[in-house]
């Protein structure tokens, strides 16, 4: 794992560095598949409309794909596209065998319905793991596909603190993308799970007791570093964008770091900690689904 430590004897846990090498482990097994058994992994990326944000991660995803050894489709939709038309492409994506995953970027413009789109995708190839067959999968402790982020967080705490079984953990946020399914696999890995929300009371007390915090809210540094539990493991999954006092914006994460990296055992930083983290497993999730779609055995330590 690679990690460093601050004066504080803090660990910054490096999601970047870790990332590159997951990245590295995706490619030389897609190089495997490819020699071995003549098949090149294929990832599908459908983007409607112009969103910037969207575009960029659109972007990047195409070239880390293209980088690991992957086939990448980009689909570049216009935003009056309709639905019909997107059920259209998925379902000729769904019957595509050099398609072994299927991203629907997110958020699709308001006169799509985002829940009927992503259910259409074959849960097989629902490599961002947000279909309802996937999400119940996990909630049942099944073999599922797992959604990119909350994944990431999963192996980056693995890593760090080993086996979670007993430890208090508390997941702030409760989205369908993010919060629910982190709260999953802590649960999975046997951790004693909170989950607060907007409606939440007494959080500071919640995250007091907790050896394992994930802040997923999106709310620059809302968790306070005097919160933090001394030694605990925090893992900030928030990005969002502020101006600092030079006037240039920055990226910050939902938990005060110069406060919580006082008392924290370990945290991830923001930018360079959970980000990276997220494509990383997307490409792992798009390897997993080619070894499961012709029955060989799934690479190790890419899963939950
Ligand atoms: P969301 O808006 O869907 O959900 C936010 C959650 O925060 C909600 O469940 C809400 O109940 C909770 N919340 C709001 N105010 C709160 C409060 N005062 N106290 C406690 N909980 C509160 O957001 P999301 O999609 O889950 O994303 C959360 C954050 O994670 C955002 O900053 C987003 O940009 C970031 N994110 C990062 C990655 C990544 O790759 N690192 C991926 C997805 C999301």
């Amino acid at each position: 794992m690679r990690i460093a430590e601050m004066k504080t004897g803090t660990t910054i846990i490096d999601g970047k560095a870790f990332a590159a090498e997951m990245r590295g482990r995706v490619a030389e097994q897609v190089s495997r598949l490819k020699t071995e058994h003549g098949i090149t992994p294929g990832l599908a990326v459908v983007l409607v409309g112009e969103d910037p944000a969207s575009q960029v991660y659109v972007r990047s995803k195409g070239k880390q794909t293209a980088e690991a050894g992957m086939a990448s489709f980009e689909h570049k939709l216009d935003a009056d596209t309709t639905e019909a038309a997107l059920l259209d492409l998925l379902g000729r994506l769904n019957a595509d065998p050099s398609v072994h995953g299927i991203l629907v970027q997110l958020p699709l413009p308001r006169h799509l319905d985002s829940a009927r789109i992503i259910n259409a995708i074959d849960p097989a190839k629902d490599v961002d793991g947000f279909h309802i067959s996937n999400a119940g999968l996990l909630a049942t402790g099944q073999k599922a596909m797992v959604p990119c982020t909350p994944l990431g967080c999963l192996m980056l705490l693995k890593a760090h603190l080993g086996n979670l079984s007993g430890l208090q953990a508390v997941v702030i946020g409760r989205s369908n993308i993010v919060g629910k399914p982190m709260a999953q696999l802590l649960l999975g890995d046997s951790c004693t799970v909170t989950i607060a929300h907007s409606r939440t009371r007494d959080l500071e007390d919640i995250v007091r007791r907790a050896d394992i915090v994930v802040a997923a809210v999106g709310r620059p540094g809302m968790v306070q570093g005097s919160w933090i539990r001394p030694g605990a493991t925090v893992i900030d999954v928030g990005i969002n964008r502020v101006e600092g006092q030079d006037g240039k914006s920055r990226l910050v994460g939902d938990v005060d770091f110069p406060g919580a990296a006082e008392t924290a055992g370990a945290i991830t930083p923001v930018p360079g900690g959970v980000g990276p983290m997220t494509i990383a497993c997307l490409l792992a999730n798009t390897l997993t689904a080619t070894c499961r779609a012709n029955g060989l055995d799934e690479p190790e330590g890419l899963t939950a």
